[in-house]
């Protein structure tokens, strides 16, 4: 500040108290109160000089005062202190040893400008202060005197340095931030202290279609709805009431086509720095919509599961249900099968046993007819007898009541059986039997009937199915734990589609002629494969249509082998 002295009461007083004509563009200028005196106003240079001795500087300030062409008159202490701070660096001012040496190129400059403004004028000075560059604003005003003719020039230096950073900070600062909003998809917005929306920036203009000048003013329940989120909080007015931060609170809005879009919610309370008083929120908003759509999606298809989930346990329910009675069906199903073929076995025994008896004529001679039809009664019982076996066999199996003595048995003994059993049907078909090999000596784990059982059926087959002349052969192949028996013929084979059903019931698969003339009841395979796997084997076959057929039965060996 800078007063003129009276020197009289030597205080510091403004001339404004004694009737001084203020110079309103001056102290606007300058900050502080400059008025002239009413003295009467010598030459300019010499008024200057009086006017010194009346001037008071204030200490604080970098001051300088000089006469109008350019001449330093004097200058503050804090003047001299920035001159040394400044060391080889000079204000426009110029340096303090300079008073009384004439005018200060540098200030006449600046007072030309002042006297062609008739006012202040204020100039930046950048000067170098050690490294570092600081920024000086100058402050130069006409004094005048009550005439208001200028008689001389005042200036004050601040250094605004720190000002200027803050501004180049703060400018930045916001350069940065207009860059994340423009790259971020979420938007931001700002409410007063009555959450009436202030600010909303334009990438919500761009997700909605209108004009973010249409929302200003508005709340946000005007402008939509707030829903529970995905994680079933609603809380944004609790929020609000207790001035809380809140994250993530969903908000439903129709955009400019109507179409429904949602927005996640972030905002904090402001309170103002000076006073503490709460003036708001400030957040942002994040586009959900297509999440929300995501999870609806999800949360359908979830439950779309659930009910096929039910309705398949619902179905199962009924089939386990369903396969419970068909179970029980299948069950007096072979009970009844079971109990038939013994009812039926008995008689047909006595009729099979008298008709081979009168075939035998056992108890006088028949007439050729008569002994013909027996015959014919014994064959056919026989056949019938076959069928009926075959039944009770399937019937036992499926009822899981098959009952096998397992026992070490000479395979020799069992294959040889087999073989005489058919043995003749075989030579009454010229079939070449020379390689019947049947006598390895290896031990089986074998039900004796059973086993016997299998055999006979698979060379009955290799009988059956190989015409006049053929050959069929038996081979053994022992391996570590087991033994394979192959029954082979060159007959009329099997095609490569109907290898997989000749093992399912009553699947007769030959049909040409040769073939219908074949008997049978398609179960003998069936029942064989069963009776093999029970006893831990197995049944397989590869077959060549025309070429022949190979059975190969797989058993254990006996615990001793
Ligand atoms: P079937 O009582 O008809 O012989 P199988 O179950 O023993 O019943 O045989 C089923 C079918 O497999 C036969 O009808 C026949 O078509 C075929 N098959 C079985 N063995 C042979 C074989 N050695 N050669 C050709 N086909 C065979």
């Amino acid at each position: 500040m800078v007063a003129y002295k009276d020197k009289d009461k030597g205080s510091v007083v403004s001339l404004n108290a004694r009737r001084a004509v203020e110079d309103e563009a001056n102290a606007a200028a300058f900050g502080v109160s400059i008025t002239q005196s009413n003295l009467v106003a010598p030459a300019a240079n010499e008024q200057a000089e009086s006017l010194l001795g009346r001037l008071v500087f204030d200490e604080t300030q970098a001051f300088y005062v000089a006469s109008l062409d350019g001449a330093l008159i004097a200058v503050s202490a804090e003047y001299e202190k920035l001159t040394v701070r400044l060391g080889n660096g000079l204000l426009s001012a110029g340096a303090p040893d300079h008073i009384g040496h004439g005018p200060v190129p540098s200030l006449k400059l600046i007072i030309d400008d002042v006297m062609a403004n008739g006012s202040s004028v204020r100039v930046q000075e950048s000067l170098l202060i050690g490294r570092e560059e600081h920024v000086f604003l100058g402050r130069h005003i006409p004094v005048k005197d009550a005439l208001g003719d200028v008689i001389a020039i005042a200036g004050v230096y601040e250094d605004i340095t720190g000002q200027i950073r803050g501004l180049a900070d703060a400018s930045r600062a916001q350069s940065r931030f207009q860059d994340f909003t423009r790259a971020s998809s979420d938007w931001f917005w700002e409410c007063d202290d009555e959450m009436k929306l202030n600010e909303l920036s334009d990438r919500f203009t761009a997700i909605v279609g209108r004009p973010s000048s249409l929302y200003k003013g508005s709340s946000f329940d005007q402008i939509g709805k707030f829903n529970s989120n995905n994680e079933g909080r609603n809380d944004f007015g609790e929020a609000v009431a207790l001035k809380k931060p809140f994250r993530d609170q969903l908000l439903e809005i129709n955009d400019a086509s109507g179409k429904d879009m949602r927005f996640h919610l972030s905002g904090v309370p402001i309170f103002d720095r000076a006073t503490g008083e709460f003036s708001g929120y400030r957040g942002v908003g994040m586009d959900v919509t297509q999440k929300y759509r995501d999870l609806d999606r999800s949360r359908r298809t979830r439950q779309e599961l659930e009910d096929t989930l039910k309705e398949l346990t619902r179905k199962n329910m009924a089939l386990d249900i369903a396969s419970g009675q068909a179970q029980m069906a299948l069950k007096s199903k072979n009970e009844f099968l079971a109990a038939m073929s013994h009812e039926l076995r008995t008689p047909l025994n006595a009729i099979i046993g008298f008709a081979g008896a009168m075939t035998a004529e056992a108890c006088g001679e028949l007439g050729s007819e008569y002994k013909g039809y027996a015959n014919d009664i014994h064959g056919a019982g026989e056949h019938l007898l076959g069928l009926i076996n075959d039944i009770l066999d399937v019937s036992v199996i499926e009822g899981g009541g098959l009952t096998l003595q397992l026992e070490d048995l000479p395979l020799e003994v069992i294959i040889g059986q087999a073989a005489n059993y058919n043995i003749q049907q075989a030579h009454a078909k010229n079939i070449d039997t020379s390689n019947w090999h049947t006598d390895a000596v290896i031990d089986i784990m074998a039900d004796d009937r059973r086993a016997t059982q299998i055999f006979v059926n698979l060379l009955s087959n290799a009988v059956k199915f190989t015409p006049e002349g053929g050959q069929i052969g038996i081979e053994i192949e022992e391996g570590e734990k087991t033994v394979n028996v192959t029954i082979w013929d060159n007959g009329i084979g099997i095609a490569p589609d109907h290898l997989d059903v000749i093992f399912d019931k009553f699947k007769q698969v030959t049909d040409h002629f040769y073939s219908r003339k074949q008997e049978g009841t398609g179960l003998g395979l069936h029942i064989s494969r069963e009776l093999a796997r029970h006893m831990g084997g197995n049944i397989s076959v590869t077959s060549e249509e025309g070429v022949g057929s190979r059975f190969t039965v797989t058993l254990p060996k006996s615990k001793q082998e």
